[in-house]
C-alpha cells in the first residue's frame, strides 16, 4: 500500500461532538488504507505532528479522524481550530492494528476502547458490516459515547464510570470481570495504556491466548 509523506490535504470541516472532542474531515484524495490504520498529522509547515486513527470507513470519499483536545496539548488544540479550506500535512497510512481478511467472516471479535480509542473500531465496524463483534467503550459520561447509533443494536456497550444512563455502569475492566470472554475471541484493545494493561491481565486470566490479543496504545 502506498504511503504518502508530507502531503497536503484540505480540511472539509470540524464537527464538535462534545466541548473537547471533535471530528476533523479531510478530502480523501483517493488514499487507500486498511481499517484500523492511522495517519500522522500536523498543520501545514508546522514540524509538530501526531498520530490519529482513521475514523471513517473504506466506503467514504473523505477521511475522518476523531480527536480529543488534550489540556496543554500542542497539536490537538490546533486541530480543533481548523476551518474548511485549511491545509494540513499528512503522512501515512501506517500501522498493523488491522484484522485479517480471512478472519472477517469466520471469527468473533471483541473491541475494547477507552475514549477516542474507539476511532479505529468505528472504521473497522463500518467498513466490514458483516463482522461478528462486540464493542466495549469506556468513558465517563453519556455524552462521550461518540456516535453509538452507528453500530448495530447490541454491538455497542458503553461502560460509563460516572453516569448511570449507559449500557453498563462501571469501567471496561468491571464489565470484563462480570462478562467473561470466550477464549476463541480475537480481542483488540485501544486507548489509554493503563486500561490496556488491566484488561490484558483479565483476558489472560480468562484463558484468552496472547496470540488473540492486539493493542494500540494512544498515551
Ligand atoms: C497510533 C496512535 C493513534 C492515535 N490516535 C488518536 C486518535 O484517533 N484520537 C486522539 O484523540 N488521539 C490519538 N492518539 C494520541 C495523539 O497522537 C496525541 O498524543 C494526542 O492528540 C495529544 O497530542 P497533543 O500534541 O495535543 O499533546 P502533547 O503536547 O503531545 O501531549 C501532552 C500530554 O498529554 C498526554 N496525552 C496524550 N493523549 C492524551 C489523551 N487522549 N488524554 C489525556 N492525555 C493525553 C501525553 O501523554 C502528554 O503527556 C494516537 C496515538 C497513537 C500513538
Amino acid at each position: 500500500m502506498e504511503v504518502t509523506i508530507n502531503t497536503i490535504f484540505t480540511v472539509q470541516g470540524v464537527r464538535h461532538l462534545t466541548d473537547s472532542t471533535y471530528i476533523v474531515r479531510l478530502d480523501r484524495k483517493g488514499m487507500m488504507f486498511v481499517p484500523g490504520q492511522n495517519l500522522n498529522i500536523g498543520l501545514a509547515g508546522d514540524p509538530e505532528k501526531r498520530d490519529y486513527s482513521i475514523y471513517s470507513s473504506l466506503e467514504d470519499n473523505f477521511l475522518d479522524i476523531l480527536v480529543k483536545e488534550v489540556d496543554d496539548g500542542l497539536v490537538s488544540k490546533k486541530l480543533k481550530k481548523l476551518k474548511p479550506g485549511d491545509s494540513i500535512e499528512v503522512d501515512g497510512p501506517f500501522g498493523f492494528f488491522t484484522i485479517k481478511d480471512e478472519d472477517i467472516s469466520t471469527k468473533k471479535f471483541l473491541f475494547i476502547a477507552s475514549g477516542t480509542g474507539i476511532g479505529p473500531f468505528h472504521s473497522i465496524a463500518l467498513s466490514y458490516p458483516e463482522l461478528n463483534y462486540k464493542l466495549i467503550h469506556g468513558v465517563r459520561n453519556r455524552n462521550e459515547t461518540y456516535e453509538k447509533d452507528h453500530y448495530p443494536a447490541g454491538c455497542y456497550i458503553g461502560c460509563l464510570s460516572k453516569d448511570k444512563k449507559g449500557e453498563f455502569r462501571g469501567r471496561v475492566t468491571d464489565y470484563l470481570r462480570q462478562n467473561p470472554v470466550d477464549p476463541d475471541t480475537l480481542c483488540y484493545l485501544c486507548g489509554n495504556v493503563n486500561m490496556i494493561y488491566d484488561a490484558f491481565d483479565i483476558l489472560k486470566e480468562q484463558g484468552v491466548p496472547s496470540g488473540n490479543l492486539h493493542a494500540e496504545v494512544y498515551f
